[in-house]
């Protein structure tokens, strides 16, 4: 194996795999597919064989060759990144991380569905994840009933609200950060957005496999926010707020999750709020719950809320099932994504919920999409939509 991409650690773990096949049972993709060459084991099996190097030559066996590696590169990439393998591994594999070395890996190769490349060249061009004009970026502002004059873009404030790529581009995501704005609003919070300086993340370059071409993007979002004068930068996205934890350089910041901040809000008492009946369930976003192990502060938020009921999914907390949303699959294989969000839906309807609510807006796109599709009775909305609609303003 390539040793520069892989810890000794990770490469040790390989070897304590015992073939439980839980990863497989756990795996989102490998239940929506039916196939099983998508799952955890099948994925360590085969690299440990390909990569059993001095063995391999003292045994006589034969290294893949290019198109296996292709055919290989597919399976990896059909996959959403959820941990659902690593959480439930009684080995203790790091598995996810497994899985964004690997995909580096095939990069360095050069075997990746084609639809990879897109996210780097977008990416490089426009620092958004979609390709589009970056002056756009703050545009939802102006779908506010009442956008302030400064269209939220001040020289300093304590808070930097980092908006994100889906919800500053995708007009159904956009409802977030227009609810959001307006929440922070109502509690006077001191805020402002990067606006047009505000550049992808990264995250999209991580589950790419090409993590080290995101260090311009780090670097220049760590420069604008600093020149902000802000203490804390919040995050509706849990893909932007742990890639601020995990990928950018400790700058003396704090780092919250929307749902964190409206817990915070919510408890000083600083949002007038208004009875209103409706029963909900939670959706713990991957890279929320499982990743960051944000559990509770979403809930908090949506207890203290008058009026509002939380029944929680069959599935719940760091059991969740995924959407479908993460590891850039919608790109790679959108029949993937819709079917594992079909599975998805299926269960939060079991909960007789009237709506599902999430802290994640590709979780929101994808629930949405396939609840709209299928023309399904479900609201799907995001935390901060659900605080809006209980303001009493
Ligand atoms: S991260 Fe999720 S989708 Fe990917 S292999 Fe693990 S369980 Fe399956
Ligand atoms: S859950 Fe862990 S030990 Fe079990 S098959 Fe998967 S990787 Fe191997």
């Amino acid at each position: 194996m390539n040793n520069r991409l892989y810890s000794k650690g990770q490469l040790m773990s390989l070897d304590a795999c015992t073939g439980c096949a839980a990863c497989v049972e756990a795996c989102p993709a490998v239940g929506a597919s039916g196939d099983g060459r998508l799952s955890g084991f099948y994925r360590l099996d085969w690299r440990r064989r390909a990569g059993a190097g001095r063995l391999r030559r003292l045994f006589g066996g034969r290294p893949p060759g290019g198109e296996a590696w292709r055919a290989f590169s597919e399976t990896v990439f059909r996959c959403t990144l959820c941990g659902n393998c690593a959480e439930v591994c009684p080995a203790g594999i790091g598995l996810k991380d497994l899985w964004l070395n690997l995909r580096q890996e095939l990069v360095d190769r050069g075997d990746y569905p084609a639809k990879v490349e897109m996210i780097g060249e977008n990416l490089a061009e426009s620092r958004n994840v979609f390709g589009e004009d970056q002056e756009d970026r703050a545009e939802w502002v102006e779908d506010l009933d009442e956008p302030p004059d400064d269209l939220f873009i001040k020289e300093q404030a304590e808070v930097v609200y980092f908006t994100g790529c889906v919800a500053s581009f995708f007009p159904l995501a956009q409802q977030i950060p227009v609810a959001l704005a307006e929440v922070l609003e109502a509690g006077q919070v001191d805020f402002t957005l990067l606006g047009e300086d505000e550049w992808c993340c990264g995250f999209p370059l991580l589950g790419a496999g090409s993590l080290p071409a995101a260090r311009e993007l780090i670097e220049h979002n760590l420069e604008m926010v600093k020149a902000k004068g802000a203490r804390e930068v919040v995050f509706a996205c849990p893909s932007c707020y742990m890639m601020w934890r995990e990928h950018y350089p400790e700058a003396g910041l704090k780092l919250s999750h929307a749902t964190q901040f409206l817990d915070g809000l919510l408890a000083s008492g600083r949002l007038p709020l208004r009875e209103r009946e409706l029963t909900v369930t939670y959706h713990d976003p991957c890279d929320l719950g499982r990743a960051a192990r944000v559990f509770e502060a979403p809930r908090r938020v949506i207890r203290a809320l008058p009026g509002v009921a939380l029944v929680e999914l069959a599935d719940n907390r760091e059991k969740c099932l995924c959407c479908g949303g993460g590891g850039n699959l919608e790109m790679i294989d959108q029949a993937l994504n819709a079917k594992i969000a079909g599975r998805k839906v299926e269960q939060v309807l079991a909960t007789g919920a009237e709506a599902v609510v999430s802290g994640c807006q590709q979780c929101l796109r994808t629930m949405a999409t396939h609840a709209r599709r299928n023309k399904l009775p479900l609201k799907v909305m995001d935390v901060a939509q659900l605080v809006r609609a209980s303001l009493d303003i």
